[in-house]
């Protein structure tokens, strides 16, 4: 007999599948010998309350054994010699977008122009030990994506556009843990995720897709056009459709000559290329397809002491102890008709560099699957509307934007980025402040230990952040201090600048085809195209893209 149900347990229950067999014989009156499993189906925190409980809901097995597969998985066909599409980016959106495409019977052949994930790391320990930034291997370029070296937090809220559920199967197909099916805030970490998207990759070649690292789209081939005597592209009338890519490989570059490799790839085009690869941006934009500017959010990365995060949030002295994990917080308001909220908390985490070119401060956040650290920190933002842009620049910018320019909202990112590099010695260590030394408008005397390695320099945020985006967030932050008590201290750390929240750009596709809308066998596709925002939503906006992709190749022969 199999039966489910819903239970309310104290954490030490809930955290030892032994301990907790027990308990459900005893609540629901089985015999433990008849009790032949227990498997949890969902998993939740419930802290609201001094007593903290967990919510469960459980799957029984009386007399009866546990089938073996936790979860249902995909088949993925040989499809060496079916026709070709070709992906660009290896992030959550390709991947899935490359693995969906396998599922529908064709050959996904990726290209990326970062290094494999296990490669990038080194790089990525290179930027606090030389302060430089490699230009194509950092946080955001590599396999991966930018969601590699991550929390790997798997909630969306967007569960409207896709099959979420089936995202987190195929990372289970992967490698992750079935946790990740249970828990309502769902996490692999980053010491984890480099294997899974491994596996996802070994999947792809060995279907007879391809993956090509260290290789760079630098343009699309559309089908009108003709190639010049120096190998230039001729606009000869309707340019209307993709029929390919032109791609740079930078992994055979001549030692002597500096001379990249390059090659052409056929096919129609799944871009998922990320909110960070600004030359695509440009490229488009050059290449008059269309774009528009789209709103994001900026601020700051803010760090607490993971215990005191948790004597908030669990409303103890203790913190978290011995049963419950590092506490997570979420706080919203409005302030002046703008949003200001948490974003991307990593609770027992650490704040990175998260830029992906030279002049840049960027920080971002990510945590190991035991969230172990002894800080846990989060984006703190303030939305920005592509029609802000013009008070915004009286206020920290001599030059003037063009606003009604589709790259408007990214070239404000570049000079937040740049101005933050400036004001961190021109290297990446970052400008900060501590929290109430912020919100009271006074320079640090020193600061907290930090968790980003590259180092922090002590700077006045409240006076150089623009105007709008300081004093809404010393706002919010007095707001979040009244609703969780101690959360504004000056033992928490600002550490400048989150600006890559979401994509500056929208590269603007048709809603039912997903398709560009100008350019047939386009598929604009993740977080870059403005259509997602995290890895699970990029990962179902991927799977949309190959079907639709698929579809547009079986009406079009
Ligand atoms: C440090 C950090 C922590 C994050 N933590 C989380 C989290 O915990 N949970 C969550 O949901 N989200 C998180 N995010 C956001 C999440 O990673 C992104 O939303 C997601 O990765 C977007 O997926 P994507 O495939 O659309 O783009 P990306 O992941 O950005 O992937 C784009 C890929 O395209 C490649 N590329 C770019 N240009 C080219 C080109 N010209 N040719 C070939 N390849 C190219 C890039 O190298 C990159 O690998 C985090 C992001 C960062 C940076």
């Amino acid at each position: 007999m199999i039966n489910e149900y819903q239970l309310r347990v104290l954490p030490q229950v809930a955290a030892s599948m032994e301990i907790l067999r027990k308990y459900v014989a005893e609540e629901q009156g089985i015999a433990l010998s008849a009790l032949k499993g227990v498997r949890i189906l969902k998993r939740s925190i419930d802290a609201r309350q001094r007593t903290i409980f967990v919510n469960l809901k459980v799957r029984v097995y009386v007399n009866e054994q546990p089938d073996n597969d936790e979860f249902e998985r995909v088949e993925y066909p040989d499809v060496s010699q079916r026709p070709q599409v070709i992906v660009v980016g290896a992030g959550p959106g390709g991947l899935f977008a490359a693995l969906r495409l396998i599922e529908l019977g064709c050959r996904p052949i990726v290209l990326e122009r970062g290094k494999d994930v296990h490669e990038r790391k080194k790089d990525l320990a290179n930027i606090s030990r030389t302060q430089q930034v490699d230009g194509e291997s950092n946080y955001c370029f590599g396999e991966g994506g930018a969601g590699a070296y991550s929390d790997g937090k798997l909630y969306t809220r967007s569960k409207k556009r896709g099959n979420t559920e089936k995202i987190l199967r195929v990372f289970c197909q992967h490698g992750a843990s079935t946790n990740i099916l249970a828990d309502a805030h769902p996490h692999i970490g980053t010491d984890r995720l480099p294997q899974v998207i491994e596996a996802m990759r070994n999947t792809i070649i060995r279907c007879g897709g391809e993956v090509h690292f260290q290789t760079k789209m630098t343009g699309l081939i559309l089908s009108g056009e003709k190639l010049g005597v120096r190998g230039e592209r001729i606009d000869v009338g309707d340019r209307s459709r993709v029929i390919g890519v032109e791609a740079e490989v930078t992994s055979n570059l001549h030692p002597l000559t500096s001379n990249h490799l390059k090659k052409e790839f056929l096919g129609p085009v799944i871009l998922a290329t990320g909110h960070s690869a600004r030359d695509v941006y440009r490229y488009l934009n050059g290449a008059k397809i269309h774009l528009e500017a789209k709103g994001i959010a900026v601020g700051v990365r803010l760090e607490h002491p993971s215990l005191l995060i948790d004597q908030i949030q669990y409303h103890r002295k203790e913190g978290r102890g011995q049963w419950l994990p590092a506490a997570e917080y979420s706080f919203v308001t409005q302030v002046d008709g703008r949003g200001v909220y948490s974003f991307c908390m990593c609770p027992g985490g650490f704040v990175i560099p998260a830029a992906t070119g030279p002049e840049q401060i960027v920080v971002n956040g990510m945590s190991p699957a035991n969230r172990g650290t002894q800080w846990s920190n989060s984006g703190m933002v303030v939305e920005v509307r592509p029609e802000d842009l013009s008070c915004l620049m009286s206020s920290s910018r001599e030059n003037v934007i063009a606003t009604e320019d589709p790259l408007a909202m990214m070239y404000f990112q570049e000079d937040l980025e740049r101005m933050c590099w400036q004001q961190g010695n021109m290297k990446q260590t970052a400008p900060a402040q501590r929290m109430a030394d912020f919100v009271n408008g006074k320079l640090s005397y020193d600061l907290p230990k930090s968790s980003y390695a590259p180092g922090l320099v002590s700077s006045p945020l409240h006076f150089w952040l623009p105007k709008t985006v300081a004093a809404r967030l010393q706002q919010g932050f007095r707001t979040f201090g009244r609703q969780a008590h101690g959360f504004l201290t000056n033992e928490a750390v600002m550490i400048a600048m989150e600006t890559r929240t979401s994509s500056p750009v929208r590269i603007v596709r048709d809603a039912e085809t997903l398709m560009h809308v100008q350019v047939n066998g386009l598929f604009p596709c993740g977080e870059g195209a403005g259509y997602a925002g995290g890895i699970v939503s990029a990962g179902v906006d991927g799977e949309r893209c190959a079907e639709m992709c698929v579809a547009y190749m079986e009406k079009n022969g």
